[in-house]
């Protein structure tokens, strides 16, 4: 067998939060191996709503900012009730819709530029932690101090580390198709969210440059037929669903890893459940992990001690999962069947509701002042009493 390569840090997926730990690693001058099973540009299923907090991450961790041709600027956004309109709203800044080939791309050279090396298009086929190394396919194996696992949402490393990557009855699942309706050019192209097409989640349709992205994702374990939800959402929408190629993917539906990891091996963004379960935005979450997980490797290798990376990373992650556990907790009120006509009623008429939108999107409000707001207004005994997770697995689980 060949030698052995030994690098400071091995990152397994080159997706945003990927990206983001060999970038930061990198920067602070480890030797950093970047590894994809994918060769780029690849797709990933996504709306690809890089919200403000998301190119604020971007800024942050790589200093760079999206070139214009790579995203479609709007303001106007329509909340809708199963298709129904309940209000337009003009965003009080640009949101920025751009595609996974293109991003993920872009920033995965952005890393390979501050030195990570390229190992794309590359599969592991064995973790050997008790020797801190990686068996690839091709037999070549690879060692690590700390190895960092951005892997997506069906993580390998998850599944390796603690038996599988995620919660069958609280993972989310979406569709997604790309319609064929250009929205380059077309003045300020209105986006939509439908917050009644589905239960424990909702619809979207964002424009693009060259399409349209039309999908709808919820909690998996939630007794609905999503795929069939899907074609009612596509004609709601006005396309065809013939006309279109559906396709589907797990997304993390708010149950995030307390401890994601262990000692010198590190799980971010997908991998360990980091996305915010309402407005089901992953990417900011997954460059902010990924840039902790990056500086947590850096400080355990300089101690000479990489087994500590675990303790600078779940230190550094726990403002995000305070955030997630709030996010669960109002998810909870807003999807509960006894406050939709509540609901319904904010969304077409509260001013605060549309403005609190737009800055938890843009990281400019926390959940903490929203959950705040919630319990101070009609919901203090619903806080207490609503759970955060939907009726049918918590009678499966009692029983
Ligand atoms: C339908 C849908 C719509 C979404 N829309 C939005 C949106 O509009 N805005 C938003 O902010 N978020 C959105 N999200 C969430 C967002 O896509 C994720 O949170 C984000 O991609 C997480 O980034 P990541 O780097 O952790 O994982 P990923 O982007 O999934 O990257 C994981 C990488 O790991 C690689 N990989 C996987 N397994 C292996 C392996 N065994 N070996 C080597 N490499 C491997 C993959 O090829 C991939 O490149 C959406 C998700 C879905 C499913």
């Amino acid at each position: 067998m060949a030698d052995a390569v030994r690098y400071d840090v091995i990152v397994l997926g080159a997706g945003p939060a990927g990206s983001a730990a060999a970038k930061r690693a990198a920067d602070r001058g480890l030797s950093v191996a970047l590894i994809d099973r994918a060769v780029f540009p690849r797709h990933k299923l996504c709306g690809a709503l890089i919200s403000p907090r998301a190119n604020k991450a971007v800024k942050e961790v790589h200093g760079i900012e999206m070139p214009d041709d790579m995203y479609l600027p709007s303001r106007a956004v329509e909340f809708k009730w199963n298709g129904e309109v309940l209000r337009d709203i003009t965003a009080p800044y640009d949101l920025t819709y751009s595609n996974r080939l293109d991003f993920d791309h872009w920033l995965r050279n952005s890393a390979l530029a501050a030195g990570a090396e390229n190992w794309e298009g590359t599969r592991v086929s064995r973790f050997l932690d008790t020797v801190n190394a990686l068996e690839l396919s091709d037999g070549r194996r690879l060692e690590y101090g700390v190895l960092i696992g951005a892997d997506g949402a069906a993580s390998p490393l998850a599944k390796h580390l603690f038996g599988q990557a995620f919660d069958n009855d609280k993972i989310a699942f979406a569709f997604e198709a790309e319609a064929d309706q250009p929205c380059d050019g077309v003045s300020d192209a209105s986006m939509s969210i439908d917050f009644r097409i589905v239960r424990w989640g909702y619809g979207w349709n964002f424009p693009k440059r060259k399409t349209r992205t039309i999908g709808l994702g919820g909690i998996k374990s939630v007794d609905q037929d999503l795929k069939a939800l899907m074609a009612q959402y596509l004609e709601l929408e006005g396309v065809d669903p013939g006309s279109v190629t559906v396709k589907g993917a797990h997304l993390p539906g708010g149950d995030y890893k307390k401890k994601p990891g262990r000692g010198n091996i590190l799980l971010v963004g997908d991998a360990a459940g980091f996305v915010d379960a309402i407005t089901g935005e992953g990417i900011a979450l997954a460059i902010e992990s990924g840039a902790m997980a990056g500086d947590a490797a850096a400080e355990a290798l300089a101690a000479d001690r990489p087994a500590l990376a675990e303790t600078h990373y779940f230190g550094a992650v726990k403002p995000i999962q305070a955030e997630l556990d709030r996010v669960r907790r109002i998810r909870g009120i807003v999807y509960a069947e006894a406050f939709e006509k509540h609901f319904k009623d904010r969304l077409r008429h509260s001013d605060w509701v549309g403005t609190a939108f737009f800055d938890v999107l843009s990281g400019e409000r926390t959940y903490a002042e929203v959950e705040k707001r919630f319990a101070k207004k009609a919901f203090t005994k619903a806080l207490q009493g609503v759970a955060s997770w939907p009726s049918k697995m918590r009678r499966k689980r009692a029983g």
